[in-house]
């Protein structure tokens, strides 16, 4: 039976063997891991599920897959190298791999859900925007008490966006727009 203290060590020990800067963080919810620091941030080992979590972020450090762009492969090969390196593995580690693995996954689909309807939204009113600049309303330097720039506010308000103005005229933009959406 390997006991909290033993983890503790192990971590301290693979850490030292790779490398890797440790800092600390209160909870092992909070942890963090990064492979281009090498540092990882965890919560002090006081039972299996921060053992868990600790050995999770170091496979953030020195797990092959993660230099992958996707996401869940990287939270899924972190997770893979921590079973596989673990001193002990309870059943208690595989609940919470799955816990965590479906909240990344929610996560995951809820901000690809948000940048598709950023993007709609950006399709949807990028024609408007240029109709109102083509019209010349709305394509002016701004100057105080100028009403032409009025339109620009109200056209925005109307279309729940935000009015940028600058030396070369008045833009308006989605509220979440970024500019990648552009493209
Ligand atoms: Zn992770």
């Amino acid at each position: 039976m390997t006991t909290v203290l033993e983890m503790g060590q192990h971590i301290l020990d693979l850490c030292a063997e790779h490398k890797i800067y440790i800092s600390w963080c209160p909870r092992p919810s909070q942890a963090s891991g990064s492979l281009d620091d090498r540092a990882i941030d965890i919560a002090p080992t006081k039972s299996p599920i921060s053992y868990a979590c600790a050995l999770h972020e170091i496979g953030h450090v020195l797990d092959r897959h993660q230099k992958s762009n996707d996401f869940m492969v990287c939270e899924r090969g972190a997770w893979r190298w921590a079973k596989a390196n673990a001193l002990a593995w309870t059943p208690a580690m595989d609940r919470l791999v799955a816990k965590c693995l479906a909240g990344h996954a929610a996560g995951e689909l809820r901000r690809r859900q948000d940048r598709e309807r950023s993007r709609a939204r950006w399709r949807r009113m990028k024609p408007k925007m240029i109709a109102s600049l083509e019209e010349g309303s709305v394509y002016h330097i701004r100057r105080p008490g100028d009403p032409v720039v009025c339109h620009a506010e109200e056209l925005a308000l109307k279309l729940d966006a935000f009015v940028y103005t600058d030396r070369s005229g008045v833009w308006i933009y989605p509220h979440n727009y970024d500019e990648t959406d552009a493209q």
